[in-house]
């Protein structure tokens, strides 16, 4: 790790995980020169309370830590940051951070793009904790365990909602009493910050369709699609909670909300239907199975195989029903954990894609994973592209020290 570039940490907590990136940031050439924060090292901490398990490696592939702990020693998120950090700053000793990203999943109406953390932030992150139950409480305690171990060190909460903020009215509005709109009940979108990253790599690697009518479907644990017009998003399948659209890991996505009611006139808890639509739906609960798309494309099951039909099903509908936002639909890119490396879920996407559309993959580059996945015949050219979110943290954080003069 270098001595004389600035070092910027990224955190992400989720729900169940910690994990914190080391960048460090390259002189620039001139003010105006892009930043590119270059990743030095990983650290994260996975099953915190039930089986924590710490992994930590250099950007080379390195392993500085592979260990697992005892319940008691890393209870909570709290526990595991201290614990990272830990691990992390052997390398950072000669070369402590200046600033601190973190990813912080709901930014309501308040906040457009990332901002420099105070009070009065953590105030307003406070109050949309109920809009994201899983995951804001877990993002506010790194900050706040930051705050408390270095008081006076830069920290930028980066927003997975802000991409969308320009969204058109139509597109953020959920059809209850006007006065829930004003009360902040509006569609918002999620999964920005991989959005945004895309939007900027599709700039470098196709310009020629980054001003296009572009879908970027995000297939990870968590999933939605988002409609980009000229690189900025138009639409998105999620809206004002991290359920909406199509089906996930384990959430259940867009379902008739006469179902919710039925489940409430059973006699469930607000808690128990929480923690069904959050935690036990989607490809899990519809499979039986698991969670995971490996296990099921894997699995001989044959819930396993509707679970995916279902989910492919739901991801196609959703990019026609984008397609309309859009007028239309000039290029389709795929990301994220499924998105990225599965081509049997793109093919199974794809199929339900060709009547309408005019696509068509090419066999061999889907199976490779390769950056163009369509054949030369597809009317609509279907490309995979890896997220970084992190990465796209970092040089938040980064545009935000060199605006404050501190880079
Ligand atoms: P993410 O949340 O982006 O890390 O994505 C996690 C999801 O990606 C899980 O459902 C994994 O099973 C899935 N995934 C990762 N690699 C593959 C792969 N090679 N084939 C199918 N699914 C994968």
């Amino acid at each position: 790790m270098s001595a004389t570039h600035p070092v910027i940490l990224v955190v992400n907590a989720g729900s169940s995980s910690v994990k914190v990136s080391v960048y460090t940031v390259p002189e620039a050439a001139h003010d105006n020169a892009d930043i590119n924060p270059v990743l030095s090292a990983h650290g994260q901490i996975e099953s915190i309370g039930v089986a924590p398990r710490l992994r930590a490696s250099m950007a080379d592939g390195h392993v500085v830590a592979d260990e697992s702990f005892p319940v008691a020693q890393v209870a909570d998120h709290d526990a595991a940051f201290r614990l990272i950090r830990l691990v992390l700053s052997v390398g950072l000793r000669d070369n402590p951070p200046v600033a601190i990203g973190h990813r912080v999943v709901h930014g309501g109406s308040d906040f457009a793009q990332a901002v420099r953390i105070d009070d009065d932030v953590i105030s307003r992150l406070e109050a949309l904790i109920p809009l994201a139950p899983l995951h804001q409480p877990h993002n506010l305690t790194a900050i706040r365990a930051v705050r408390k171990a270095a008081p006076d060190l830069l920290q930028v909460a980066c927003f997975d909602t802000a991409f969308h903020a320009g969204h058109d009215m139509l597109a953020q509005l959920i059809a209850l009493p006007y006065e829930y709109y004003e009360r902040g009940i509006r569609r918002y979108g999620f999964h920005g910050l991989s959005y945004e990253y895309i939007a900027r790599r599709l700039g470098q690697v196709a310009p020629d369709v980054a001003a296009g009518r572009v879908i970027v479907a995000h297939l990870g644990n968590g999933a939605s699609l988002c409609a980009m017009r000229d690189g900025r998003s138009v639409e998105s399948t999620m809206g004002l909670t991290a359920l909406d659209g199509m089906p996930m890991g384990t959430r259940c996505g867009s379902i008739d909300p006469g179902a919710v009611l039925w489940l409430a006139q059973q006699g469930m808890t607000a808690d128990a239907i929480q923690t069904m639509l959050y935690g036990a739906s989607g490809l899990k609960g519809l499979s039986g199975v698991s969670s995971d798309m490996r296990a099921l494309l894997a699995s001989e099951e044959p819930r396993a195989r509707l679970a995916v039909d279902f989910y492919a099903y739901r991801a196609a509908q959703e990019i026609g029903k984008l397609a309309v936002t859009l007028g239309g639909l000039d290029t389709l890119v795929f990301t994220a954990g499924i998105g990225a490396n599965s081509p049997p879920v793109r093919a199974r996407i794809c199929a339900h894609l060709t009547d309408l559309f005019g696509i068509s993959l090419d066999n061999a580059a889907n199976n490779d994973n390769s950056q163009r996945v369509s054949s030369d015949a597809s009317r609509v050219p279907v490309l995979v592209l890896p997220t970084d979110e992190e990465g796209m943290i970092a040089l938040s954080t980064a545009r935000i020290l060199r605006e404050s003069g501190k880079l």
